[in-house]
């Protein structure tokens, strides 16, 4: 009886560790599965016009396109899901999601958790705040105040990092430009989300990728105008944009890499990025 007990035990354990492993039960979708299934699961965060915003009550936007047109190439239908952009990289991770498409800029910590497509469109960091300030210029002019970034993104990162200083190889402490100087980071859902608190005077300074910040910019053109963000030292954030899919999910990254090969050759990013800019308007 015992030694049926402790079998029992041990089968217990062994089950445990399986479902982590395998991320909560759930698996990677290969494209098989995603083909015998008739539809192509997308997490996206819908507040990052013109790549995914809400239109009409239905998500749209450059990424949305382009998800369009892999899951035509595999002959499934697009299902699209509005979640935090800090949460994608797991879902896709435990097979919640077959794909993440949000603006995502391709980084080596990224890199080491999930699988990226060839770049499809590249980006620079940039400063929103109101019409008439005058002292926001580089990183270091952003002293003392309060910053608002969307959670997680590559923005969250370098204001994070210049306010709380990085490490380098050795693990010494390296200073960044903001720190001690009081400025704070705030993080949100979307960058639409710091629009009214930049407006009210809540938060100075919103950071995020170019074309966000350019659309945020124009909608609210009396009161806000956006800028490139450029370091002390003259240089600027350089970024590209992939799609995402678990590692080693190879025939599924195969034909997203071919779909954006062609529709950058057909130079259909560049037409989907002016259309999402111009034509399509988010709802309220
Ligand atoms: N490109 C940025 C990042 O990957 C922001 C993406 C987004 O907010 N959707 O972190």
């Amino acid at each position: 009886m015992k030694k049926l007990i402790s079998l029992f035990i041990v089968a217990a354990m062994l089950a445990a560790v399986l479902v982590l492993a395998t991320g909560c039960g759930k698996k990677t979708r290969s494209l098989a599965d995603i083909k015998a299934s008739g539809k192509l699961v997308v997490y996206t965060e819908a507040g990052f016009a013109p790549f995914e915003f809400v239109s009409g009550g239905k998500v749209v936007g450059v990424d949305v396109a382009i998800c369009g047109e892999i899951a035509k190439a595999i002959g499934v239908e697009l299902e699209i899901k509005d979640v935090n952009f800090d949460t994608i990289l797991g879902a896709i991770k435990s097979g919640k999601c077959d794909m993440g498409a949000a603006g995502i800029t391709i980084t080596d910590e990224r890199k080491e958790e999930v699988d990226f497509s060839a770049p499809y469109t590249t980006s620079k960091q940039y400063i929103v705040v109101a019409a008439d300030n005058t002292t926001v210029s580089t990183l270091g002019t952003m002293a003392g105040l309060k910053i608002g970034v969307q959670q997680g993104t590559t923005s969250d990162f370098i204001i994070s990092d210049a306010i709380d200083g990085t490490e380098d190889d050795d693990g010494k402490h390296v200073k960044g430009e903001l720190e001690g100087t009081g400025a704070t980071v705030s993080g949100y859902k979307s960058p639409n989300d710091v629009v009214p608190l930049l407006l009210s005077g809540k938060i100075d300074v919103l950071v995020t990728d170019k074309l966000p910040a350019e659309m945020i910019a124009k909608n609210n053109a009396d009161t806000l105008k956006c800028f490139e963000l450029f370091y002390d030292d003259g240089t600027a954030t350089d970024e590209s944009y992939g799609v995402a899919v678990a590692k080693g999910n190879a025939e599924l990254l195969a034909v997203i890499d071919t779909v954006i090969a062609q529709l950058i050759a057909d130079g259909k990013i560049d037409e989907y990025i002016v259309y999402y800019s111009n034509e399509v308007t988010a709802d309220e």
